[in-house]
């Protein structure tokens, strides 16, 4: 009798590289999020919008082991960040709003500094080339960052983020108080890494930002996820573009209002 053929096998579905399933958390007695799931994957830009205090921020902090859920489970490249906050923070980037940096060092000393501290020096020339590639003037790699623009400190943190080749990224309102012009470039900058693979989360208010750059926007609503968009690929969600912003933003206003 011939043995039967092996059924070809499915591909496996790769693991998202940030994952919360299931996630209840808050502070005290309080919960804040609320049985959110999301995932994000490898060389994918996901944008998280929603109304202030909704929990977007919270969101992030539990990628980075800042706070633990109380129901669920929430893991990067596989690593629980409260079990092992250093290990899950070894995968991620974090962006805040506002970039902390050494003011008195320049951009190239701050990176130097900061490669240091995550335990990955590099040389002068490696360093030359995260600034270059994250579009910072090679006229500012050796000016204290002091005087630095918002957008040029962003630069600085996504020269680090380029620098350390980590697996995701974590953005927590990149592009507020950005011009259009450098929000434009943030967002160049953005879709660099994606293809290099990176996974980025990216809270942000910004619709029209995260329809330009994003390949899926969630909108969290009292801590739940109640609505997840994904571009479309062959940008004709109308006009040519990847999502439907005038029907977003309706609904987005909409939550926004209700909140
Ligand atoms: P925004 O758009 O205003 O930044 P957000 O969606 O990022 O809002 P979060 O910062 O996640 O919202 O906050 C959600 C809720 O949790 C808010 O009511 C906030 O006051 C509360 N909160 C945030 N951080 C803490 C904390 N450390 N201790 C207690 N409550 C907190």
């Amino acid at each position: 009798m011939q043995p039967h053929p092996t059924p070809p096998q499915a591909p496996a579905t790769p693991a998202a590289v940030l994952h919360a399933s299931g996630v209840t958390a808050g502070y005290g007695a309080r919960t804040i999020v609320q049985h959110l799931d999301l995932q994000v994957h490898r060389g994918q830009i996901y944008a998280l919008l929603g109304s202030n205090g909704a929990g977007k921020t919270t969101t992030l902090s539990l990628f980075l082991g800042f706070l633990a859920p109380t129901a669920g489970s929430v893991r990067v490249q596989g690593i629980d960040p409260v079990a092992d906050p250093d290990g899950a923070r070894r995968q991620l980037a974090y962006i805040p709003e506002n970039v902390a940096l050494y003011e008195h060092l320049s951009a190239r000393e701050n990176l130097a500094y900061l490669l240091d501290l995550a335990g990955q020096p590099e040389d002068a020339q490696a360093i030359g080339q995260a600034l270059q590639a994250a579009g910072l003037d090679p006229a500012a790699h050796g000016r204290r960052v002091g005087g630095f623009s918002k957008g040029m400190r962003q630069k600085v943190a996504i020269a680090l983020a380029l620098a350390r080749r980590v697996p995701a990224l974590l953005l927590d309102e990149p592009t507020s108080g950005l011009d259009p012009q450098a929000t434009a470039e943030f967002n160049r900058l953005l879709a660099l890494l994606r293809a290099q693979g990176v996974a980025i989360l990216m809270v942000t208010h910004d619709l029209l930002g995260a329809a330009d750059v994003a390949d899926r926007i969630g909108f969290i609503d009292a801590g739940r996820l109640v609505e997840e968009v994904a571009a479309d690929s062959n940008g004709d969600s109308g006009g040519g573009e990847r999502f439907d912003v005038r029907a977003l933003h309706r609904r987005y206003a909409a939550q926004g209002a209700a909140a």
